[in-house]
């Protein structure tokens, strides 16, 4: 079995976010990288080639083809790696998204391909104590995943915990191997914060199969 490579760019690789958006060398990934046009939508693309769809309006991607660099960019919102036996996706996971099914959508591409998924990587993220939240969205998070979603700020304030409503629809899928180094992106400056800082900067979150 061939491995996956994954890769989160930090506030010091620079900022990933513009048009054309630009593609560092970083830690091998093959060139071109299939970056996404994301809308916090529920739409997924297969990618069999180098850079195929790059630029298309979707919000994740899956492959089974080594050398072909998946990438979503976020600044809050959680990038998060799905691992199948030979079959990888990248999905950029806000509330919007997380609700509109993209994890399913997701897991439900790599089941086409043969290889469902069977284990996840949350990367950095806005957490609950900095994501101050509140009315009917989360209402209607918490119908659909949970209480457990319901969390409160470091300031006292209603709050969503977006990592664990993603981890929710993740085991909804049968993933519950799931590695989150816990960063908050929004009082962690080693990463952009869109919601907090204001940052227009984005980290992207890469992976691929190794040829
Ligand atoms: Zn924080």
């Amino acid at each position: 079995m061939r491995s996956v490579r994954i890769v989160t760019t930090t506030r010091a690789d620079g900022d990933l976010a513009g048009d054309p958006r630009p593609e560092p060398a970083l830690a091998g990934a093959p060139r071109p990288w299939t970056w996404l046009r994301q809308v916090h939508g529920d739409r997924v693309v297969v990618v069999s080639r180098p850079g195929e769809h790059a630029g298309v309006e979707a919000d994740a991607a899956v492959t089974a083809t080594p050398g072909c660099t998946l990438a979503v960019r976020t600044a809050d919102c959680a990038p998060v790696v799905l691992r199948g036996a030979h079959a990888v996706a990248v999905a950029h996971l806000g509330w919007r998204g997380v609700l509109a099914g993209l994890v399913a959508r997701t897991a439900d591409a790599m089941r086409e391909l043969g290889a469902a998924p069977v284990a996840a990587d949350l990367g950095p993220c806005i957490r609950s104590g900095c994501y101050e939240f509140d009315g009917p969205e989360l209402d209607d998070l918490a119908a659909r995943f949970g209480d457990g979603v319901r969390a409160t700020t470091d300031g006292g304030r209603p709050a969503l915990d977006l990592a664990a409503a993603v981890r929710v629809a993740l085991a909804e899928q049968g993933v519950t191997d799931v590695r989150d180094g816990g960063v908050c992106t929004a009082c962690d400056e080693r990463w952009f914060s869109h919601r907090v800082r204001q940052d227009t900067g984005r980290l992207a979150t890469l992976a691929w199969i190794e040829r």
